[in-house]
């Protein structure tokens, strides 16, 4: 397997493989760059059909943070780690002992979270190994209400400040009587919908199960409409809040809305999306600048801050759409060429 010569591996600091034969534990940790501070990213564990397939996830996850953290104006870098096994049936706690061993390896240069497969008690394990565990309980949610360490509340709050960015620079006023479509109402997209409810905005829907559409089609007034035709609404703003992949080769020339913004990582099928989408007139707004919330939340519970100020860097985050938009337009450059520069000046420089 190559390492230095892999097409993602994009000047890691560090990447590490661990076994532990005992547990069964197959893992391995990506630090990518930790110029602004240690490395923070969240574990996944994936039935990976080979040892490549985790390489490059892990690789690309890691350096995605690095980019995030940076452009969300945090003292952090970027990092993170893959199982490779099956969470449903190759779970223990002996397994979630050995990871805490495996990053406490780090000194604390990895900070672990969750992700996709990995769970509040999973990372509870981990933490009788290791004081470099985050998101295992929560003191505050930013709007004061009681905290249950669930960080889609500030997802949530994040998107929408970049949103309602994104549609003052594109059209020059608010979000009252805006549409948007909102393509998956799960954690964070059902949030997002009664933000942009409050703020006058009208909802168009979809979702693969019921739950989230009921509440959003009684409690919000929201159009239901099928999960394929969702992206090609009559809407002015696509937000896509369920997997990646949206903005596609099949979708590209079927979405209307002019501002693309939403919660969803991995957004576009493929990088060259992002000059194609400047192409067709539409405003992109980075998946990984408007999604910054979760990492926020963690930072500021971590770091013995308060509800106010984690608040206002996810208000921040308005601020930071307008300035990469704004320098887009200025250039003639696609939104996510701009927002990876201008990371990059800041943990490259
Ligand atoms: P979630 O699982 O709670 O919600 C996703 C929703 O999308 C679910 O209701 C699901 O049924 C629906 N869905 C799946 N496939 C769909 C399809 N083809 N069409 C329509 N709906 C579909 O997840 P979440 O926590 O709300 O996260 C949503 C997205 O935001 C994910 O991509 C996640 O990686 C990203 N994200 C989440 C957070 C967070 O704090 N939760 C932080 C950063 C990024």
């Amino acid at each position: 397997m190559s390492l230095f010569e892999h097409a993602d591996f994009d000047q890691h600091e560090q990447v590490s493989f661990f076994h532990d034969k005992e547990s069964g534990l197959k893992a391995i940790i990506a630090v990518h760059n930790t110029k602004l501070g240690a490395s923070l990213g969240g574990c996944r564990m994936w039935p990976y059909a080979s040892s490549q397939e985790a390489l490059t996830d892990v690789l690309r996850l890691s350096s995605g943070m690095t980019y995030k953290a940076a452009l969300a104006g945090l003292p952090q870098g970027g990092g993170k780690a893959v199982i490779i096994g099956n969470p449903r049936s190759d779970k223990t706690q002996q397994l979630m002992y050995a990871m805490g061993k495996a990053v406490d390896t780090f000194k604390g240069q990895y900070v672990i979270a969750e992700d996709s497969g990995i769970s509040v008690q999973d990372l509870q394990f981990m933490a009788t190994q290791s004081h470099h565990v985050a998101g295992t309980s929560a003191k505050f949610a930013y709007d004061g209400s009681p905290a249950d360490g669930n960080p889609a509340p500030s997802t949530a709050y994040g998107v929408f400040m970049g949103l309602k960015a994104a549609v003052e620079h594109a059209t020059g006023s608010d979000l009252n009587g805006k549409t948007v479509a909102i393509q998956g109402v799960g954690h964070v997209g059902l949030r997002l919908a009664r933000h942009l409810k409050n703020a006058g905005a009208n909802l168009i829907v979809a979702d693969i199960f019921a739950e989230g559409l009921e509440i959003a089609k009684n409690e919000l007034g929201a159009t239901v409409v099928d999960p394929n035709d969702i992206h090609a609404v009559d809407a002015d703003v696509f937000a896509p809040c369920a997997m990646g992949g949206a903005i596609n080769n099949a979708s590209l020339s079927q979405i209307k809305a002019k501002i693309i913004a939403g919660a969803a990582n991995n957004q576009l099928a493929t990088p060259e999306m992002d000059v194609l989408l400047k192409q067709r007139g539409i405003t992109y707004v980075p998946d990984y600048l408007i999604n910054a919330g979760g990492i926020i939340d963690i930072f500021h519970q971590r770091n013995d801050s308060t509800a106010e100020k984690m608040r206002a860097q996810l208000e921040q985050i308005g601020q930071t759409v307008k300035l990469i938009l704004g320098r887009a337009q200025a250039e003639d450059l696609p939104t996510g060429q701009v927002a990876n520069q201008i990371a990059e000046e800041k943990f490259r420089a």
